[in-house]
């Protein structure tokens, strides 16, 4: 079994804008590359688990996601960061009804375990709202980070609550 370093997207790895599709508004959030890079070195794969309810809604196409996504991926690879897989929840419950991938469900997290024999409970995630941290709690995961540039959170069930990314890996360094 592995570990692996799951990651949401908008606001982990881009900084969050509404329903972003486009590559000319991606922008990666300071201290993304470094902190994948210092869990690959660990031995970590590195999973994103992704809602992205823009496509139930139509604000955007699977097509569209999925140029989105190589585009990013050779932005990592260039960093010299493999991303293992990217999963991404495609539904709205009001829209396509109910799913088990949409966090806080721990789907996502489930399908990559199995698919890469993940040791979950050994395994990190950061996220940026409390559905992720909930839903990777789900999954069984026990050392989970929210990621509050803000530090507009005060309550979450966390492991910690960080206001950059370098907290993460500088503490272990
Ligand atoms: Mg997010
Ligand atoms: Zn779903």
């Amino acid at each position: 079994m592995v570990k692996a370093l799951f990651l949401d997207r908008d606001g982990v790895i881009n900084i969050e804008k509404d329903y972003l599709y486009k590559i000319e508004d991606f922008e990666f959030i300071d201290g993304i590359f470094e902190l994948c890079r210092y869990y690959q070195k660990l031995g970590f794969i590195i999973v994103v688990v992704t809602n992205q309810s823009g496509i139930a809604r139509g604000y955007y196409s699977e097509d569209d996601f999925d140029k989105l996504t190589s585009w990013m991926l050779s932005e990592f690879s260039a960093h010299g960061i493999d991303i293992k897989k990217v999963y991404y929840c495609p539904h709205h419950p009001d829209i396509s009804g109910a799913c088990s991938c949409r966090k806080p469900n721990p789907g996502m997290f489930l399908s990559a375990s199995k698919d890469l024999n993940i040791d979950l409970k050994n395994s990190i995630l950061v996220g940026d709202k409390e559905r992720d941290i909930k839903a990777a709690l789900n999954a069984g995961l026990t050392t989970v980070y929210l990621f509050d540039e803000s530090s507009s959170v005060a309550i979450s069930d966390a492991s910690k609550i960080l206001s950059r990314l370098e907290e993460i890996y500088s503490a272990n360094t």
